[in-house]
């Protein structure tokens, strides 16, 4: 994405592909997509150092930046051709927006906390996206107006299905949501079978909460 000069994160990306490899991302188009957004951008700067550890990092606002294996496994779940329409709730840092942006035909971002869309709308249209919608709101309520969707990515945990993103989600089409309690949720895929959500669990993790009326009342 950045033009011209020599990049100098260049080695510390190829590390993290690899050790995505080692802990068995296969998806190539996957893969390729981490190589070419640069995370270091989508950190703040006290912690640009481990931008390419496979770790999460705090993004400021109370939230943070996933691990890399946990959005590589999610966008390798999803099975992208980039042909599709996703819904992203939880824009955050941006970071895995540019993923989605990367993978599928285009995006729609919905963020709670107005400094996180900001920043990130900024540095993605600075990056160069061109096919990214942002939403500053309640994502728990969805996007109507471009509904439905292909695939569904929510970044944070809920307690349950939030009804609207079910409504929203394309028949044939996959949501991504880490459910559970409040620490800790099973990071579940249900893909829409006429009409009907059947779930398949995937792996336990810890997202920051999904706030909002379909999902956790503010702390
Ligand atoms: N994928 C993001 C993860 C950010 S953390 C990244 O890599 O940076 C989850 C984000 O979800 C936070 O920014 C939080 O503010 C946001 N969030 C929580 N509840 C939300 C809601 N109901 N609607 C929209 N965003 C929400």
């Amino acid at each position: 994405m950045v033009a011209g000069a020599v990049d100098p994160w260049k080695g510390k990306r190829r590390q993290l592909i690899e050790a995505l490899q080692d802990k068995g991302i296969k998806d190539l188009a996957v893969l390729r997509a981490f190589d070419t957004v640069p995370r270091h951008l989508f950190v703040p700067e006290t912690t640009r150092h481990r931008a390419y550890e496979d770790a999460p990092l705090p993004i400021g606002a109370k939230q943070t930046i996933s691990q890399p294996y946990v959005h590589a496994r999610a966008l390798e779940l999803l099975e992208l051709t980039g042909r599709e329409k996703v819904l992203e709730i939880g824009t955050g840092s941006g970071y895995q927006t540019a993923l989605l942006a990367t993978l599928a035909s285009q995006v729609f971002s919905i963020e709670r906390v107005g400094g996180l869309l900001d920043g990130a709308k900024a540095l993605l249209a600075e990056l160069g996206f061109r096919n990214i919608s942002f939403l500053l709101g309640d994502g728990t309520l969805g996007w109507r107006d471009y509904a439905p969707y292909d695939a569904i990515v929510v970044g944070a945990g809920a307690p349950h299905v939030p009804p609207a993103l079910g409504e929203q989600l394309a028949e044939g089409g996959r949501l991504l949501l880490p459910v559970g309690g409040r620490h800790e949720q099973m990071l579940t895929v249900y893909t829409k079978r006429e009409g009907q959500l059947v779930a398949r669990d995937i792996t336990p993790v810890r997202f920051v909460p999904l706030v909002g009326a379909g999902g956790w009342p503010a702390a």
